[in-house]
C-alpha cells in the first residue's frame, strides 16, 4: 500500500528489498519515478509519459493474439554457424547465450493464431535474441510462414523489432532481404494482406526488406525506425539529422508509415484493418470469420 502513496518520500520507497532491487524504476524518457508492476500491468508503456518499452515475444504475442490460439510453425529450424565465425566470442557461443538469455532458440517466432477471431498468420522479432537480428534461420521462418500465408490464404502480420542484419552470418544474412521480399511479392500477388508492425527500434536489413513492405505499415509511438542508426549517418555525411528525424511520427509526417497506434489499441486496430481488408468477413453474415479463401477462390 504504502508502496504506491506519494505523499512519502521518493527516497524511502527505493530501498526495501534485500537484493536492492525494490521495483521502482526511473523512467529513462520523463525522469519520473515508476514502479515495474505498474509498468507491466500498462503493456510495458510509461503511466506518466506513455513512452513504449520493449515487450518480449511473449509478452508481444500475449498481447495480440485470443487466448491459446497461437500455433507455433518452423520452430525447429535452428542457426548454425556455417562460416565459423568469431568476433570477441564464436558465434556458436554468442547463439548459446542469446537462447539463454532469451529463452528461444531464434530472433523471430512465426505461427498462426486468431486475433479478435480472425484467422492470422503472425510473425513477431525477438530483440533480445541477438538485437532481433536478421540470419539465415530468421529470414528462413518468415519466408516460410509468408508462404504458409500464401498457400492457406492467410492474412498476415509481422511486428519488427531489429539491429538489422546479423553480421556473423555475412552475406547469407543480406541473401535473407531478397528472399523475404520475393515470399511477400507472390503473397502480394496472390491478393492476400500483410500489415507491417513496426516497433522500437527496427533498423538495417530488416526496414530495409519486409519491415516496409507492408499494405499497411504501422508504427508504435516514439519508435526509432531507420536504416543505418543516427550515429553511422553522421560519421558518414558528416551532418547532423533533424531532432527525431527517425522516429515513427517524423516518418508518418513524411509519409513513410500510415498510421502510429498506441500499443494497448494495437490489437483492435488490426482487427479493425483485417475486416477492411478482408471484403469475405463482410460477405459473411454467419458471425463466424473466414480467411481470404472464399472471396479469393470466386474470382
Ligand atoms: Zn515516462
Amino acid at each position: 500500500m504504502g508502496l504506491f502513496s506519494r505523499d512519502k518520500p521518493k527516497i524511502k520507497i527505493q530501498t526495501t528489498k534485500k537484493d536492492g532491487f525494490s521495483g521502482w524504476l526511473k523512467c529513462t524518457h520523463c525522469s519520473e519515478l515508476i514502479h515495474v508492476n505498474e509498468l507491466q500491468q500498462n503493456s510495458n508503456c510509461c503511466p506518466k509519459c506513455d513512452y513504449h518499452y520493449r515487450l518480449s515475444v511473449d509478452e508481444r504475442l500475449k498481447s495480440l493474439t485470443d487466448e491459446n490460439s497461437f500455433q507455433e510453425l518452423f520452430g525447429d529450424l535452428e542457426s548454425v554457424d556455417t562460416l565459423r565465425f568469431t568476433d570477441t566470442e564464436t558465434y556458436t557461443k554468442r547463439l548459446a547465450n542469446a537462447k539463454e538469455k532469451s529463452g528461444h532458440n531464434e530472433a523471430v517466432i512465426v505461427g498462426t493464431c486468431q486475433l479478435n477471431t480472425f484467422p492470422v498468420a503472425l510473425g513477431v522479432l525477438d530483440f533480445n535474441f541477438m538485437g532481433g537480428s536478421m540470419g539465415s534461420v530468421v529470414g528462413e521462418r518468415l519466408t516460410r510462414l509468408i508462404e504458409h500465408a500464401t498457400t492457406q490464404r492467410l492474412p498476415l502480420i509481422i511486428v519488427s523489432t531489429s539491429g538489422g542484419a546479423r553480421m556473423q552470418e555475412s552475406i547469407l544474412s543480406l541473401m535473407q532481404m531478397a528472399k523475404t521480399s520475393a515470399a511477400l511479392a507472390k503473397l502480394s500477388e496472390a491478393d492476400i494482406p500483410y500489415i507491417s508492425v513496426l516497433t522500437n527500434p527496427t533498423t538495417g536489413g530488416v526496414t530495409a526488406s519486409f519491415a516496409s513492405l507492408g499494405d499497411i505499415i504501422i508504427a508504435e509511438p516514439n519508435a526509432l525506425i531507420c536504416f543505418a542508426g543516427p550515429r553511422v549517418i553522421e560519421q558518414t555525411i558528416g551532418q547532423t539529422l533533424p531532432p527525431g528525424a527517425q522516429e515513427s511520427e517524423f516518418l508518418l509526417k513524411h509519409g513513410m508509415v500510415d498510421c502510429i497506434v498506441n500499443r494497448r489499441d494495437l490489437k483492435d486496430k488490426l482487427a479493425e484493418l483485417l475486416a477492411f481488408l478482408i471484403p469475405a468477413t463482410k460477405a459473411n453474415a454467419s458471425g463466424s470469420r473466414e480467411t481470404v479463401t472464399a472471396q479469393a477462390k470466386e474470382k
